[in-house]
């Protein structure tokens, strides 16, 4: 159920084709594992590094590809959707965490940690949420106290993705410091004495990607590891929000293709009554509908694709298009599991994992109502 497609060109191809032969080798075979263990394997993580998929946007002097065009990261997390490939660590760490180390880090720090990243031997992760706040951020409690050439990180926080196997760590605490009043980004190092990793958590879906509790117990955090300014922190989050919202509408639209085509194939072969079921006019119209929702979907995602590879795309906009590609994405998912019928409730059928994982998209990142509120306020309301 794809739609043509025009933002594309062929360097943009070779590398989708690229990496969907590296998914189906590398990743495809290992799936129900990683399903069963909770986690990938840090070996897979690392030969797609080597490949060239991991942290590409980041500088040649670091060992990255210097390619800054969304369109690349687009093609990686579409593949990773229409194959079912059950990691999120793709997503997290080029579209979401790779923006602060290239963007915000001063070149110091680049020299210490981009290497790292590139090569796949620093598994990286970002930790806003905390157990008792999530979408105001403004209400955390974890703090970072001035001591002598550093800060005291103290606190702790939840559903981290990647959190068990992260080697670096983006920590926004509230700053406690006489003259500066806010939130900063401490970088933590896993190996840091004070810092604790809790339960892997157990998901109703995207089981094969760790998701974890950590702690952080008087963790030092040197000067020279904070992001950006300390106490503006709040503005610093906010700066790479649109990529990572966007990130998660073209997964979106991605999916709901593959599950289209899959459950098209189900009901055309399934068959009821002496007929497939798919051609009872109740279900051929409600897979009219879905189709041509997703091809609307389709063409609304890749404007905001092709707008966010020049960095034009407003925030605000990348969250409707969140909002509504993770709803459209849900609606699909649930019509086709039901066209499904039983089948679609068994863990063995591909669309039963699809809905599973799907749910969490109208929550992370931002929920749906979050993203209501700022497309709202956007329009001055
Ligand atoms: C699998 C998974 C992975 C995650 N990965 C990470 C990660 O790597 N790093 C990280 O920092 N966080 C991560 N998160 C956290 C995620 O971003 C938060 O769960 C999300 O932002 C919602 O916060 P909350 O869970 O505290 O819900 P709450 O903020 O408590 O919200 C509860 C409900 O109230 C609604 N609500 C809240 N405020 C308003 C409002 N103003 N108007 C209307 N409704 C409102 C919400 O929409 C929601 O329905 C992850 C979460 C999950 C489930």
């Amino acid at each position: 159920m794809r739609s043509p497609r025009t933002i594309y060109g062929p360097e943009h191809e070779q590398f989708r084709a690229a990496f969907r032969s590296f998914l189906q080798r590398e990743a495809l075979p290992h799936r129900e594992r990683w399903l069963a263990d909770g986690i990938i394997d840090r070996d897979f993580w690392k030969k797609a590094a080597a490949d060239g998929f991991v942290a590409f946007t980041a500088p040649e002097r670091f060992g990255g590809l210097g390619i800054d065009d969304f369109r690349f990261n687009a093609v990686i997390d579409e593949e990773v959707a229409y194959l079912g490939a059950a990691t999120d660590a793709f997503q997290l760490t080029n579209d979401i965490v790779g923006p602060y180390f290239w963007d915000l880090a001063s070149p110091e720090q680049q020299e210490r940690w981009l290497p790292g990243i590139v090569d796949g031997s620093t598994v990286p992760a970002i930790a806003m949420t905390e157990p008792g706040t999530g979408s105001d951020l403004r209400g955390i409690r974890s703090t970072a106290t001035r001591t002598d050439g550093g800060w005291l990180v103290n606190g702790s926080k939840t559903f981290i993705t990647s959190g068990i196997q992260a080697d670096l760590i983006i920590v926004a605490a509230k700053v406690v410091d006489p003259e500066i009043n806010g939130i900063g980004l401490f970088v933590v190092d896993a190996t840091t004495p004070g810092f604790r990793r809790g339960r892997k958590l157990d998901k109703v879906g995207r089981q094969a990607q760790d998701t974890a509790e950590l702690f952080f117990d008087d963790v030092l955090v040197p000067d020279a590891d904070v992001l950006g300014e300390a106490g503006r922190g709040l503005p610093l989050l906010m700066g790479n929000l649109a990529q990572e919202r966007l990130a998660m509408a073209v997964s979106a639209i991605a999916d709901a293709e593959q599950a289209l085509q899959d459950t098209l194939e189900y009901v055309s072969t399934r068959t009821a009554f002496g007929a497939p079921v798919g051609t009872f006019q109740a279900n051929r119209f409600s897979m009219a509908d879905m189709v041509t929702e997703v091809r609307i979907g389709r063409v609304y995602v890749d404007d905001c694709i092709e707008r966010q590879s020049r960095k034009a795309l407003p925030d605000a906009e990348a969250a409707g298009a969140k909002y509504w590609a993770t709803e459209l994405q849900w609606r699909v998912l649930d019509r086709c599991l039901q066209l499904h019928g039983g089948y679609g409730y068994m863990n063995e059928y591909d669309i039963a994992r699809r809905w599973r994982d799907a749910r969490v998209q109208r929550i992370y990142g931002g929920t749906s109502e979050i993203m209501q509120e700022i497309v709202g306020r956007s329009i001055g309301l």
